[in-house]
């Protein structure tokens, strides 16, 4: 650590700024959001920047225009000198220091006694990111990474919690305060808290505060979609609940990628089921999920693409929610939508179809899907079949049956956003042949209609890639 890093209150203090320009500006705006008593100085001030501050102008921001003096820097904890002209710039600082002000020259860090780091602020959270100001840019990209991973309402949940310091003081031993904010953070209180539902947080803390020691750890299992499998299609929301959870739950079809964004230190569980081949039975998963909160522990419950579409997540958050453990679902995007985003295929189109309809085409045991054909047939709009591989003769069978015409374009999507995504193209009546042609195993989904035509050509397989494939 080369500089030290500390938080400095600015409330109704003067910071001075020596500059006109573009850089003057922009610090301008972090001085003036610290609630500074602002002056801006130089021969010469830009429009835009006097604009931008105008509506504070004389309470909070003054404005001079004038070479700047000795006497300008009486009085100020903090000076930014935003002057072009070096040698200008170092007589600025010495002025200032002299008069007992903490020094910033911009892009000059040999005159500078401290560097601006980059800044996340979160209301009372303020994180700052220092490369000693040797690398700003690299700096501002970390910035990006942990914007991304600090919740919006961090800020409001650190005035939340600090509205129960007394209260906390007053109920909890010292040797047990710790403990009990690190579950109040990790746990559902704060989870309540950040999705909105204030009221029902309170009453939760108020619940804990009160309990009795022995009973007060209260685990949570958050039901998470983790996307078709490129990582990157993670939501910001199931990224920071993978960091925090204590045991993850996976399927089959979350990429190891994906698992990668788990703590070291998590349990992984693998409870997946390939189909007909259930490896952990579903009331067992459920069973699971709730002793594992009851231990007090902070469970991810992560399932391939979305959990409430044919994810069975709904049957687990009905189980959770009688068992009354806390739980939460965060959703993810769905194979039909990620599939058809990497074929750059749109599901629905003005010009071709107005509406689109998710189908599973897998039926308990080897029965064949009891889905109402006619009608899917009649709506000659957008069909997305899940699970419907092992039974994609049967499918477009029933569809031809049921009057949809036989040169209605399809398309197989398999292992959709991932590095082995594979795509064909052709018509309803080849499906069956289409994929047993191809060798397609799955996962993937089978689009039927008229958009399928869209999928992106260079993208598609031919027959012949796939007889190479096979050798
Ligand atoms: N909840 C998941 C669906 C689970 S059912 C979701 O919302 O996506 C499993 C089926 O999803 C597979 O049989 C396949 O049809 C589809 N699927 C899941 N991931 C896929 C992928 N990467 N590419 C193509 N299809 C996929």
């Amino acid at each position: 650590m080369n500089n030290f890093p500390a938080f400095i209150d600015l409330k109704d203090r003067k910071v001075i700024i020596a500059g006109g320009g573009e850089e003057a500006r922009r610090k301008a705006r972090l001085y003036v959001a610290a609630g500074a008593h602002l002056s801006i100085i130089a021969p010469v001030i830009d429009a835009g920047l006097a604009a931008e501050f105008s509506e504070h102008a004389s309470e909070r921001v003054h404005m001079i225009t004038a070479t700047p003096a000795a006497l300008d820097f009486e009085g100020a904890v903090i000076a930014v000198i935003a002057d072009a002209d070096e040698a200008q710039a170092a007589v600025y600082a010495k002025w200032a220091r002299n008069a007992g002000a903490l020094v910033n020259v911009v892009d000059q860090p040999a005159l500078c006694d401290f560097t601006t780091p980059s800044i996340i602020d979160r209301g009372q959270v303020t994180i700052a990111i220092s490369t000693d100001g040797a690398a700003p840019v690299l700096g501002q990209q970390l910035r990006a990474k942990v914007e991304a991973l600090a919740p919006a309402r961090l800020g409001n949940l650190a005035a939340f919690a600090g509205s129960f310091r007394d209260a906390v003081k007053a109920t909890i031993s010292a040797d047990q305060r710790r403990s009990f904010w690190t579950d109040v953070f990790r746990g559902p209180i704060a989870h309540r808290f950040l999705q909105g539902d204030e009221t029902g947080a309170r009453e939760a803390m108020i619940d804990a505060v009160n309990r009795p020691q022995a009973e007060r750890r209260d685990g949570v299992v958050h039901i998470v979609g983790a996307g078709p499998g490129d990582p990157e299609l993670l939501t910001l929301k199931a990224v920071r609940l993978l960091q925090d959870a204590d045991v993850i739950l996976h399927d089959r079809l979350v990429s190891k990628e994906i698992l990668d964004f788990a703590r070291r230190d998590a349990d992984r569980i693998y409870v997946g089921k390939a189909k007909a081949d259930h490896a952990v039975p579903q009331e067992e998963i459920e069973a699971r999920l709730i002793s594992l909160a009851r231990e007090g522990k902070n469970v991810v419950r992560l399932k391939g693409g979305d959990p409430f579409v044919f994810g069975r997540g709904g049957e687990e958050l009905d189980a959770l929610r009688k068992a009354g453990v806390a739980a939460f679902v965060t959703p993810g995007v769905t194979a039909a939508t990620g599939c058809a985003a990497s074929a750059g295929m749109a599901l629905t189109h003005r010009d071709h179809s107005q509406a689109v309809t998710f189908v599973t085409g897998h039926a308990r045991g080897e029965a064949e899907p009891d889905l109402n054909w006619s009608a899917l047939a009649a709506l000659e709009h957008t069909l997305v079949i899940y699970m419907g591989v092992s039974k994609a003769s049967v499918i477009a069978g029933n569809l031809l049956d049921a009057g949809r015409r036989a040169a209605t374009p399809v398309a197989i999507i398999e292992n959709g956003s991932r590095p082995d995504q594979r795509i064909v193209k052709g018509a309803l009546a080849d499906l069956g042949a289409l994929v047993d042609g191809h060798l397609i195993k799955g996962p993937a989904v089978l689009v039927v209609g008229e958009v399928a035509a869209l999928a992106d050509d260079t993208l598609c397989e031919t027959a012949l890639q796939t007889e190479r494939l096979s050798a």
